[in-house]
């Protein structure tokens, strides 16, 4: 299984990636993860990364690219991958494209968590308070909103188009959607 995780922040991604990677015995590979990985360690990686991160900025494609394209040649990834938070642009979509059929591979699917605005920077603000990330301040998360809508919203019909969207309503208990997501993909698999 390959398979992208998409939504806007704070749709509860990176918690849902987890559970559906381990169910099909994949790694859930999480770009914002492998930066603030990069940042803790004090990385050249991560001292490029920071400063778009704090910003609510996306980093430069050339650099999220090329640490995509060298996670995806580790060996856990050869049998399949989840993605979480990549791709985000439409250059970065025509990346990962290059990378899976150079594996003479294909995309199997991509999941979007549908979240309402509102909610979004509700969940945001109690994220800041629980895990106090740098980039969870009132104004960095409506700018990361504002850069989702933007950059990262045109991908879903790109995907759609491929048909290979499908939309899970993001909304509710943490396992609900878990297995929301669960019905959705083993439908695909079956057909
Ligand atoms: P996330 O944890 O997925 O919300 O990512 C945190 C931050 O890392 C984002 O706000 C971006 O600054 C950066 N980031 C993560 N993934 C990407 C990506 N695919 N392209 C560019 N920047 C990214």
């Amino acid at each position: 299984m390959r398979m992208i995780l998409m939504g806007p922040p704070g749709a509860g991604k990176g918690t849902q990636a987890k559970y559906v990677a381990d169910r099909f015995g994949i790694p859930a590979i999480s770009t914002g993860d492998i930066f603030r990985a990069n940042v803790s360690s004090g990385t050249e990686l991560g001292l490029e990364a920071k400063r778009y991160m704090d910003a609510g900025e996306y980093v430069p494609d050339e650099v999220t690219n090329h640490m995509v394209r060298n996670r995806i040649d580790e060996p856990d990834a050869v049998p399949g991958f989840l993605l979480d938070g990549y791709p985000r642009t439409l250059a970065q979509v025509e990346e990962l494209d290059g990378m899976i059929k150079f594996t003479g591979h294909s995309l199997d699917a991509v999941v979007v968590l549908t979240v309402n605005p509102e909610e979004l920077i509700g969940r945001l603000l109690q994220r800041a308070k629980t895990e106090g990330r740098a980039d969870d301040t009132e104004d960095v998360i409506r700018r990361r909103q504002e850069v989702y809508a933007e950059q990262t919203e045109p991908l879903i019909d790109v995907y759609r188009d491929r048909n290979l969207l499908i939309e899970v309503d993001g909304l509710g208990e943490i396992d609900e959607v878990t297995e929301r997501i669960f019905a959705a993909l083993t439908a695909v698999k079956q057909s």
